[in-house]
């Protein structure tokens, strides 16, 4: 992981194009050129593929995955109407991403083969994408896993490849059809390129959990041209008023989820007390404290900072996070507060105006309680 994120790293640091792109829209506050800045010429790939749930032994553990199949890639000259929505909107998310200066390596996807028992490991440059069934068939072309419901209202990204799970349709609309969502799943595969957050990593604390569903829902988020600061909107029917989300990170108490009922946190000390009072790893209480950062991010905004530029100082953050020490929102910090420094340095910031950012940036974190 170490020797790829120092690739990597050497590959943002060169781009000092996309630097100078989010000066001028910083100065101006207007966002609107900047986005569009990724041509179609150099999109990001994207494949829809079938995929085959696999248990497998992984690093020593256990491993159910979804996996891409090889030789099943669709041809988007065939995809109906929700395969070549979720194909834009994947596409869209990855576009806004590179625009950031996030460059898209893959070194982690396996491929699986129907008929054989080995993966092989791969590193494409592309992000594949799957559906899967209720009934365990794949709806971009009939033919799936096996696993039942595993994925029922959900999806999952992790190795390369997003998977949809099938939603309930009279309440819900198919998560192909919500792009914040798409760009929060495309997220986990960023944070887990240049981070290293795995699975492994989500589940070696609550607090970890908690920041990497953040940063999920932060990048997600912020890719929306005029975000609404909730998660998921789109994902549910009769909701022209926007009142039901998945996580509302303007006003994350005020989170209202059909059928979830979860505790979310804007203050770091009262998420760490709900932590520590919990014997076992629990996705509520990290989904919970994951609005103490997200609600940090939003915070910036509001202190002035235009919010592509604050996207990017949280994607280059992850460049930033000292993988020796427990993943901690205070470890997040130091890292953000470093990814401001580098833009102020890249972008020959005055003294005045790189205390300015900093400024902003650290009364944020000091609004959740994050030091
Ligand atoms: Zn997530």
């Amino acid at each position: 992981m170490k020797k790829h994120y120092k690739k990597l790293l050497a590959t943002i640091l060169s781009a000092g194009v996309i630097a100078s792109t989010i000066s001028a829209t910083f100065v101006s506050s207007a966002s609107a050129t900047f986005v569009s800045s990724a041509s179609a010429a150099c999109d990001v790939k994207v494949e829809m593929v079938q995929n085959a749930y696999v248990i497998h032994l992984f690093k020593n553990n256990m491993l159910a995955v979804y996996l891409p199949k090889v030789g099943t890639t669709k041809n988007g000259r065939y995809f109906n109407q929700f395969e070549s929505t979720y194909y834009n909107n994947v596409k869209k998310a990855g576009n806004y991403f590179k625009s950031l200066g996030f460059v898209y390596e893959n070194y982690s996807a396996l491929l699986y083969y129907p008929d054989k028992t080995e993966r092989t490991p791969y590193t494409p440059d592309t992000v594949f994408i799957s559906y899967t069934y209720d009934d365990g068939s794949d709806k971009s072309n009939k033919a799936g896993h096996n696993y039942v419901g595993n994925l029922k209202g959900d999806a999952i990204s992790e190795f390369g490849m997003i998977t949809i799970g099938p939603v309930d349709n009279n309440t819900m609309n198919e998560l192909a059809y919500v792009p914040d969502v798409l760009a929060h799943e495309y997220a986990h595969l960023i944070t887990q390129q240049i981070a290293g957050w795995d699975r492994n990593v989500r589940s070696s604390s609550i607090e970890a959990g908690a920041i990497v569903e953040a940063y999920s829902d932060i990048l997600g988020e912020f890719s929306e041209e005029t975000p609404d600061w909730k998660m998921g909107t789109a994902a549910y029917k009769n909701n022209s008023n926007k009142n039901k989300c998945f996580r509302n990170i303007k006003n994350p108490q005020s989170t209202v989820t059909p059928n979830i009922y979860r505790k979310y946190y804007t203050n770091y000390t009262e998420f760490k007390n709900a932590a520590a009072s919990s014997p076992y790893y629990s996705n509520d209480i990290a989904y919970g404290g994951s609005t103490v950062l997200s609600h940090a991010a939003y915070l910036m905004t509001q202190a002035g900072l235009d919010k592509d530029l604050v996207a990017k100082f949280w994607l280059d953050s992850l460049s930033f996070i000292d993988d020796t020490k427990p993943l901690t929102m205070s470890e997040c910090r130091k890292a953000v507060v470093k990814a401001v420094n580098k833009y102020a340095d890249e972008t020959n910031s005055s003294a005045r105006g790189r205390s300015a950012l900093i400024s902003r940036v650290n009364s944020s974190f000091n609004l959740v309680n994050v030091y």
